[in-house]
């Protein structure tokens, strides 16, 4: 290995590069300082024997590099050369290097394996990527990149990364991929936005600016490329040795902690599955499009001026959410676009003139967007996109608009950034067989909808629209959250497979869904299904649900722009629940807030909106809105008995009992008999509702556990957040512990129990369910078969 000598005027500035060095390479590299005099009056200086000795304690026939501060540090040097003799001297070269930039690279070229004449061309060319920063010429050329072809070097592996490290590759990380890389037989590359360069380059990785959040690919080709991959998998896993400094950033989160690690795999893009299933098709790219201004009258300043920071406040709000969760950087910088004063300024002025809130929102907005367009730097220009998406999150408040449909030609996989529940809604979905989102988390309301479609589903896999071109054949792995565009012949065999068994499973598991399901031991356990709707109805029907444990009728709220009233809700109602029959239909009272605002009606902002007017509360906080669905579920259940009523986020006997009240209000006021009596249960979802469930258990006529939130009450980690995902997990003991207790509660006062969350479709979970005391289980209807499977196969349950 290429030996290195730092040569300084002052001790403590070579020993404090030389200790720089040292974390770059971790003590990797043969590294020697020669630095002051022994003068303890004059201390700074250069002298030449302890260079000589210097170069000889690092000595080796690869050769010795020396970067040197300036002056007289030159002369002392050649001085020192002269004391060598010929062979060794012929070894060693000076370089014109700065000292800092040039020992860091040349040290990490050393470490790396490389010979004495490439460390020199890493030291000289080091200031490279300074100079480009600052927008200056280049003075020398980083090590050459040749340009790979499959025909030239062999195969071609290729893997991508989304980079999470808060400042991006810098120095430090950079060191680490030439570091991970050295000494393999393989030709190595990074590619960021088409640019390629040769990754044992420390100068040429600095170069490529590789910043927060860049997508970059890893290309390999030759005898080792193998293991060049399996290396460069396994510096993304620790972040290329800056992990810690992602912990220390969690106040914004960018990164990947969910339940699955996310890792390069070549040929795929990578992402975490939601809905297992293997589907093959061409890829169709959604995106989302702007509103039209609404042909409307203008209704005065003032009013036109509310209606915008109504529209703007709510998106606010939303945006202030999703900067909690992954690239949230993102989302808070959208935030501030949205905020900025001067943006609103120019909107009022436009409003002023005359313009309704839409045009002047819209019309500001396309002035903005062309302002960055044209910006000089490509970073300015790539925001244009952002205030796109702004426009159009705030035009689609302004005119409440409908959503976006999507017709499909052929059975395709579906990619995009996220999908809102109403574009989930709205697909076509008999011809969508996979879902690819670049976006959404787990358990966000997007993943629980694309489950509800029964097709496999990745979320997170980052860089999707980018990477793959609509009309594309592309292969989704719903089991281990891959998106493959390239698989090889044995990987696409294997893949064939597990589709085919995957299929052939779903049959045969679909035959069996009407029947009961029944354990091993003889207890029949009620499978029922959670919907968000009226277009739901059918898909649970066909998979078997015995009737509804959750409808989640805030759907059916933001689907609309205006608020169902009751008459809609009625029919809605009682509709669903004679399409089953004398089975049951739980009702959901309207449960948003939090994540889920309703258009319809905003609502203030608030700082923890998940600790805020969500659910219950905020009905309880306008009584008007939820009156009106409860004189919609009593007049339904009049005609369908079977219909009964759950009032989710209860975490007081008060609440409930408020509930109560307004229920018997609106029977009297509707002149309703008090039997058949309408049952009224709660989601136990809230930490106070489980220590409380005795009491609550003695005032309700049943508990449905509501395990999503639930968990992220519980271990106090916000359900879309996904730098707490880990604690996001309902097998926690404390989850599970506050599981028994609600079902010891139930059984105890002899109320019925079920669960509603997204646990109880969890098919692994089946089994401990079950013996926690759980006879009922409520989830996506696509769930159901495999559920009722599951069941037929479980061995325990308590005997109560
Ligand atoms: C839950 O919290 O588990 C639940 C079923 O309700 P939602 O996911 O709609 O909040
Ligand atoms: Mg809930």
């Amino acid at each position: 290995m290429v030996g290195i000598v730092i040569v300084s005027h002052s001790r403590q500035l070579a020993e404090g590069v030389a200790e720089l060095a040292t974390q770059m390479t971790q003590g990797k590299a043969a590294l020697a300082v020669a630095a002051g005099v022994n003068d303890p009056e004059n201390p700074i200086g250069t002298d030449a024997v302890a260079i000589m000795t210097a170069i000889e304690s690092v000595y080796h026939d690869e050769g010795v590099v020396v970067l040197m501060d300036l002056g007289s540090a030159l002369l002392s040097t050649e001085m020192a050369l002269e004391l060598l003799d010929d062979e060794m001297r012929s070894r060693v070269f000076m370089s014109a290097a700065p000292l800092v930039e040039g020992t860091m690279a040349a040290v990490v070229a050393a470490a790396a394996g490389l010979s004495a004449q490439q460390v020199l061309q890493e030291a000289e060319a080091a200031l490279e990527a300074k100079q480009d920063h600052l927008g200056m010429a280049a003075t020398a050329a980083p090590l050459a990149v040749s340009s790979p072809t499959p025909a030239s070097t062999g195969k071609l592996l290729r893997c991508a990364w989304r980079v999470a490290n808060p400042h991006g590759l810098h120095t430090r990380p950079a060191a680490a991929i030439v570091g991970a890389l050295a000494g393999l037989d393989a030709e190595v590359w990074l590619e960021r936005d088409g640019q390629r360069v040769n990754a044992r380059s420390l100068n040429s990785i600095a170069k490529l600016a590789v910043k927060l959040g860049d997508l970059i690919d890893f290309i390999t080709s030759g005898p080792q490329a193998d293991e060049a991959v399996a290396a460069f998998n396994t510096l993304t896993q620790g972040h290329f040795g800056e992990a810690h400094l992602l912990a220390e950033a969690a106040a914004e989160p960018n990164i990947e902690h969910d339940e699955q690690p996310v890792q390069a795999v070549p040929g795929a893009i990578t992402g975490i599955a939601v809905n297992g299933g293997i589907a093959r098709g061409p890829a169709v790219i959604f995106t989302a499009v702007m509103p039209a201004v609404p042909d409307r009258p203008y209704a005065g300043n003032e009013i036109e001026s509310q209606t915008l920071a109504q529209a703007c406040a709510l998106v606010q709000q939303h945006l202030k959410q999703q900067a909690k969760g992954p690239q949230g950087d993102i989302f808070h910088a959208h935030g501030l676009m949205l905020a900025d004063p001067e943006l609103m300024d120019r909107v009022q002025q436009a409003i002023a003139q005359g313009l309704i809130a839409p045009a002047a929102w819209l019309s500001t907005m396309q002035q903005l967007a062309q302002e960055y367009a044209q910006a000089d730097s490509h970073y300015m220009r790539e925001r244009e996109a952002d205030v796109w998406d702004i426009a159009r999150q705030v035009m689609c408040q302004l005119t409440g608009s409908g959503p976006q449909r999507l017709q499909l030609a052929e059975p395709s996989i579906l990619l995009a950034r996220d999908l809102m529940p109403s574009d989930v809604a709205n697909l076509d979905k008999d011809n969508v067989v996979g879902l690819c989102l670049s976006e959404g988390a787990k358990t966000s309301h997007s993943a629980i909808l694309a489950r509800a479609m029964g097709i496999p589903a990745i979320v997170k896999a980052q860089g999707c629209q980018e990477q793959v071109q609509s009309g594309q054949e592309v292969i989704l792995d719903g089991f281990n959250g891959l998106l493959w565009l390239a698989p090889d012949e044995s990987t696409a065999l294997v893949l064939e497979t597990r589709r085919v068994e995957w299929l052939e499973q779903l049959q045969s598991q679909r035959q069996a869904a009407h029947q009961p399901a029944v354990t091993l031991n003889g207890r029949t356990v009620q499978i029922l299904a959670n919907i968000g709707g009226p277009e739901d109805v059918a898909a649970a029907l066909a998979a078997g649900a015995e009737g509804v444990g959750l409808f989640r009728t805030e759907f059916l709220f933001q689907a609309h722009d205006t608020l169902p009233d009751e008459e809609l809700q009625f029919q809605i109602y009682r509709d669903i629940a004679a399409a089953f029959g004398d089975n049951p239909l739980t009702i959901r009272s309207l449960d948003v807030g939090g994540d889920k605002p309703l258009a319809a009606l905003p609502m203030p902002q608030e700082e923890n909106p998940f600790l805020g007017l969500r659910g219950v509360r905020l009905c309880l906080a306008y009584p008007e809105l939820l009156l009106t669905q409860l004189r919609a579920v009593l007049r339904a259940h009049a005609e369908q008995p079977n219909i009964q009523l759950m009032i989710p986020m209860i975490a007081t006997v008060e609440e409930f009992r408020a509930v109560k009240a307004l229920v018997e209000q609106a029977r009297q006021a509707l002149s309703l008999p008090l039997e058949p009596k309408l049952a009224l249960g709660i989601m136990v979802e809230v930490p106070a509702a489980v220590l409380n469930a005795e009491v609550l258990a003695q005032e309700v006529d049943f508990f449905s556990i509501g395990t999503n939130d639930l968990t992220q009450y519980v271990m106090a980690a916000d359900r879309g957040n996904s730098a707490v995902a880990a604690l996001v997990n309902y097998h926690e003991p404390a989850v599970l512990k506050a599981i028994a207790l609600t079902c010891q509660a139930a059984l105890g006062a002899g109320i019925p129990v079920s669960m509603c969350g997204e646990m109880a479709g969890d098919t692994g979970a089946t089994e401990l369910l079950l013996h926690l005391g759980l006879t009922k289980l409520s989830a996506s209807a696509s769930m159901l078969p495999a559920l009722k499977a599951q069941v037929r196969e479980s061995h325990y349950i308590q005997e109560n």
